[in-house]
């Protein structure tokens, strides 16, 4: 059986992320898929909600859907988590000969060639690439030379290896982001049908992304309720 992770930093999670974990599941009628929060260095610009609120609003967005799962592995720790670390640690629990595969988004992955041990990652997992129509693949980059070096259209190759294979999958894809999200709500404007209703209350609870929100034109406009 298949483990399929998806990693992100989920600030906040949307229907976006979960339509994509929801159509991997079943394109690759894997079990389940892990939603993984991870921690952002501190030289990046920090997230807007805590390591715990992105975990909450996580847990809260797959409470109903059994094929979705959280692992908390990296926000467990703290210090900042690397994949290929990350990977290591799962091995131990799951044994070397089980499936694994990390899903990456077109942005993510072109990046992937300059992560911490990045063979490594591919030593321990196989890689699903997300196509985004606004990150289309550059196919002379290193990150494109991966692909067309590990490429299998065939995503039952990927439960007869335990990693090493690159698939890329297209599905249908919403166009929502994390930004847009926050961008909404600092401007007052309404966020609903984007995530999970579960989700926007506790975003209104908490008072999350508000901050900026002098500085939007649309700052005194009532919150969706
Ligand atoms: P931000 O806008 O803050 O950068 P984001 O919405 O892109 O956030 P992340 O948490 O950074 O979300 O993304 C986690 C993973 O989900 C990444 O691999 C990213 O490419 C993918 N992803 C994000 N939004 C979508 C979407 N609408 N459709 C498909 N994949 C997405």
């Amino acid at each position: 059986m298949l483990h399929i992770i998806m990693g992100g930093t989920f600030d906040p999670v949307h229907n976006g992320h979960l339509r994509v974990a929801v159509e991997l599941r079943e394109q690759l009628g894997a079990a389940v898929v892990h939603l993984m929060p991870s921690n952002v260095p501190p030289h990046r610009q920090q997230p807007g909600a805590s390591p715990d609120q992105r975990l909450h609003m996580l847990r809260l967005a797959v409470a109903n859907e059994p094929g979705l799962q959280v692992d908390d592995r990296e926000l467990r720790l703290a210090t900042t988590s690397y994949t290929a670390e990350t990977l290591r640690a799962l091995r131990q629990d799951l044994g070397q000969q089980q499936a694994v595969a990390l899903v990456l988004g077109m942005d993510a992955f072109m990046g992937l060639p300059d992560w911490h041990e990045a063979h490594s990652i591919l030593r321990q997992g196989h890689v699903i690439v997300v196509e985004r129509p606004e990150h289309p693949l550059d196919s002379r980059s290193e990150a494109g030379q991966w692909l067309r070096a590990h490429e299998t259209d065939d995503i039952r190759q990927l439960e007869t290896r335990p990693a090493g294979y690159m698939l890329l999958a297209r599905p249908p894809l919403l166009a929502i982001s994390a930004t847009a999200i926050r961008e909404r709500v600092a401007a007052g404007r309404s966020i609903r049908y984007l995530l999970p209703d579960a989700v926007r209350d506790y975003i209104q609870q908490q008072g999350l992304y508000r901050q900026g929100a002098t500085e939007s034109p649309l700052a005194d406009t009532v919150p969706d309720q």
